[in-house]
């Protein structure tokens, strides 16, 4: 079975296709700037030359219909006909309460994702866009939808209630969701399979620290809690988001700085994090450029980053009372030596040992960064989420 991935935005449009029977990817590339006046596609055919093509690409439905122009063009191609494609999978940010798994498009599906845009306003709108416009391209070929927060879905009460009125609750779902669900899962699983244990045997704690960051525990499989809360904001210190924080400094801005809820969410959102403290750049490479450069404010950026990604650790120890493992992934915990370095120095009272040799190594396949002696094992594990969503498809696509 030959399954597309898509992973629509609103302005660009990520794609991979992989062949199931071998999990092999066969091409993979992304739309970009879509809507805008030069759109940009970049083609990945696997074993052959890439590709790219500015052109003006209006929107969505065009974005598909130039990638499956791509996908079977006899040079860069890697299909004879887009017949050959048996399946889509798409990544949906928000499922809500509704969807506790993947679930196969549907009437029903489209209008409960369609209900949840409005707790995912940016996201949720751009996955109906991609669904659409595959569905308008490729009619009659099943669809699969995987959410970020599905995995998240397993959280207990005590770690998805807010403190607040429980109205709130009732009436609009105000809850924590989490996100990088699909990705916490992936590296979970592959951890155990690392290790050759089995998951239910293992209270695992997962970093997914890219732009983007949030860490879970996960207590047998299960996620029992995570960082990030009804939306993307809270939790760990990010590249432009300012993560916890005393919720009263919101209304307090406003008012002084006289700020409109749109300003505030984008002040948070989009100007804080890294890019705020260090005032210069949101990338956690320039951010260690800088520290070891000897400038105060990249420091300082660095300093509360690895503080607060640590005592994140420290929490979810203690929310499972232990952990076994200890795993780190996306663009900083896969790449980011001195990242790990740190947080691993602080915490030697869990029993963590790091091995600096193995730390130092650049590879993309999951090791072990611990020593031997280490009572907690710390892995890196590249993440892969189109491959679950891949996975999820067939999966599902099989069942029917
Ligand atoms: P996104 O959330 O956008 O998917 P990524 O997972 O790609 O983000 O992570 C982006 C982050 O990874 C950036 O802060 C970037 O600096 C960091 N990163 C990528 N490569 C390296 C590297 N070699 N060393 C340190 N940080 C890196």
């Amino acid at each position: 079975m030959k399954v597309l991935v898509i992973n629509s935005g609103s302005s660009s449009l990520k794609y991979q296709l992989y062949d199931m029977t071998t999990e092999a990817v066969l091409a993979k590339g992304l739309v970009e700037r879509i809507g805008m006046d030069s759109s940009i596609l970049t083609h990945k055919p696997t074993g052959k030359e890439s590709v790219t093509e500015v052109s003006e690409i209006l929107e969505h439905n065009m974005a598909i219909r130039k990638v499956l122009d791509k996908l079977t063009d006899k040079v860069c191609g890697v299909l004879e006909s887009i017949e050959e494609i048996d399946a889509i999978g798409h990544r949906v940010v928000h499922g809500g309460e509704t969807f506790k798994q993947s679930a196969l498009v549907d009437g029903d599906a489209k209008h409960e994702i369609r209900k949840l845009i409005d707790l995912a306003p940016l996201h949720n709108p751009a996955a109906m866009m991609g669904i659409n416009a595959s569905e308008a391209n490729m009619p009659g070929v099943p669809q699969v939808v995987v959410f970020d927060t599905a995995f998240h879905q397993t959280m207990p009460e005590k770690s998805y209630l807010y403190p607040i009125p429980r109205v709130l609750y009732n009436k609009y779902k105000v809850r924590r969701y989490g996100a990088h669900g699909t990705s916490h899962a992936y590296v979970s699983e592959k951890a155990a399979e690392y290790l050759g244990k089995p998951i239910e045997s293992l209270k695992i704690i997962t970093c997914h620290i890219g732009n983007g960051a949030s860490l879970t525990a996960v207590d047998g499989g299960i996620s029992v809690d995570t960082s990030m809360g009804m939306t993307p904001l809270e939790g760990l210190m990010m590249g432009t988001r300012s993560g916890d924080l005393d919720p009263a400094i919101v209304p307090f801005v406003m008012n002084k700085e006289d700020l409109t809820v749109n300003e505030v969410n984008s002040m948070l959102n989009k100007h804080s994090g890294l890019l705020a403290i260090s005032g210069t750049s949101s990338d956690m490479r320039d951010i260690t450029d800088g520290m070891q450069a000897g400038e105060p404010n990249a420091t300082l950026a660095f300093e509360m980053y690895e503080y607060r990604l640590r005592k994140y650790v420290g929490a979810y120890a203690a929310a499972m009372n232990g952990v076994d493992v200890i795993v780190f992934t996306a663009g900083i915990g896969e790449n980011s030596i001195i990242v790990r370095e740190k947080v691993c120095e602080n915490l030697t009272y869990l029993g963590v040992e790091l091995d600096k040799s193995l730390n130092a190594i650049r590879s993309d396949d999951p090791r072990r960064i611990s020593t031997e002696n280490s009572k907690v094992e710390v892995l890196v594990i590249p993440t892969n989420e189109e491959l679950m969503i891949a996975r999820d498809t067939f999966r599902i696509v099989s069942e029917q």
